[in-house]
């Protein structure tokens, strides 16, 4: 499924729901008003707070001498790591692949450290997933397991999961839809599902997962911690009641289990009695784009490293993490493409970074590119900025539901677009 553009719409790319019913209000080369988004998009459609500016080691440069010099950087490496690319466009995804082959480069991005596992079930067919438009159309049994889509995908529940009408769902929340939320904490969207909140202790989705499944087979469920056996026993009863079950897993129950066995057991079982669907809660617009591409052309959709001289030669494995690269201090050069890992990942595991060259390419300064610019110790810092995708230059994206999304431009800019700064460093090499 592709979803093209309406042409009196614009689609935001504040995150992996893509809402394409955008309408904006622009005065000569800005957007000056926002319809229609989250607060989360509008500040995304309106641009950078802190636009990034062309600079090596502090020191503003012009855009083509920043190109060639990141050309050289990863010439002369001898393992970069290319990394990021969730807020880049499926075409400049593939070219950060291409580059990848052509330097012999470590490839990676954030699914490698959150729904990097969910993604590959999915992928590899192990687990049942659907689309947003089947959702809004006949699930009659929500889950939220882990996730607060209220504060990280505001407009879930209106367009796609619990408030709007759908075909089969005409009667839509008062009667026709039941919300479940799995959390550890009461959040705003565990408030909204009112007595369906299910509390957990922290780690405790594991169990609470296997004293579901006995719940589900007719057994009387147990878990270590104080819990009202009668309300697993209630929860089960309404899953067992759904005629289109989907569950949307969160960060909070990914870093809980660790290994997602228990998840597939769950939704086997599930299926078994009941029909059900899962849709992980991608956050960053273009996160799953990028483990698609990396799979289609790789098989691998992350932590992937192509041999120098011979990119047909793939290995994979968790030693070509992020994570892992900068803990063993494998890596001696890093290409970093809208994203922020230092914002992300604990400051012990990122420390590397600041003795080796840095490359950001973004369209606003991050804290990676701001802290490794007035901290770096060893290596070259290196920003350079692009347009910001969905909002200066268009192309297309993968939903946190595999749909495909195309978007065009809404303003002008002169920066470069990522896809032409890597394809043009890929000439300069
Ligand atoms: S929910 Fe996401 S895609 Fe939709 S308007 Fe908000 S930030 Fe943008």
């Amino acid at each position: 499924m592709v979803i093209l553009l309406n042409e009196n719409y614009h689609v935001c790319t504040g995150c992996a729901l893509l809402c394409d019913d955008i309408e904006v209000v622009i005065d000569g080369s800005r957007i000056i008003e926002v319809k229609t988004a989250c607060r989360k998009g509008v500040a995304r459609m309106k641009g950078c707070s802190k636009p990034m500016s062309p600079t090596v080691d502090g020191q503003e440069i012009d855009i083509n001498s920043a190109i060639a010099t990141a050309a050289d950087i990863l010439r002369n490496a001898r393992t970069p790591l290319v990394f990021g690319l969730g807020n880049s466009t499926d075409m400049a995804q593939k070219k950060a692949i291409e580059l990848a082959k052509r330097l012999g480069a470590v490839i990676d991005d954030t699914s490698s450290f959150c729904q990097g596992p969910i993604l590959e079930a999915i992928f590899n067919e192990k687990i049942r997933s659907t689309t947003l438009e089947d959702v809004r159309n006949k699930a009659d049994v929500i889950v939220y397991w882990g996730a607060d889509p209220s504060n990280s995908h505001p407009r879930h529940l209106s367009k796609f999961s619990y408030f709007p009408r759908g075909l089969e769902r005409q009667r839509g929340w008062e009667e026709d839809r039941t919300m479940v939320t799995i959390d550890i904490r009461k959040s705003h969207t565990a408030k909204i599902s009112g007595d369906k909140f299910y509390q957990i202790p922290l780690q405790g989705d594991a169990e609470f997962i296997d004293a579901l499944i006995d719940a589900l087979s007719g057994k009387v469920p147990k878990v270590s911690f104080d819990y009202d056996t009668k309300r697993i026993l209630e929860l089960a009863n309404i899953l067992k009641k759904a005629r289109f079950g989907i569950i949307f897993v969160g960060l909070g129950l990914v870093y809980s289990i660790g290994n997602i066995d228990p998840v597939v057991k769950l939704m086997d079982k599930l299926n078994k009695i009941s029909d059900f669907y899962l849709i992980p809660m991608v956050g960053h617009y273009n996160m799953r784009g990028f483990n698609q591409n990396l799979f289609n052309e790789t098989g691998y959709l992350n932590r992937v490293r192509f041999e120098k001289g011979d990119s047909n030669n793939v290995r994979h494995g968790v030693e070509f993490s992020i994570v892992e690269s900068l803990n063993n201090k494998t890596i001696d050069a890093a290409l970093i493409i809208g994203s922020d890992p230092l914002s992300s990942l604990p400051r012990v595991v990122v420390e590397h970074l600041l003795n080796i060259p840095v490359i950001t390419i973004d369209p606003c300064e991050t804290f990676t590119s701001g802290n490794i610019k007035s901290k770096s110790k060893l290596g070259t810092n290196l920003t350079i900025p692009s347009a910001l995708s969905g909002v200066e230059c268009g192309g297309s994206a993968i939903r946190m539901d595999g749909v495909e999304v195309v978007f065009e431009p809404i303003i002008e800019t002169d920066y470069p677009t990522d896809e032409e700064i890597l394809t043009r460093i890929i000439e300069a090499l």
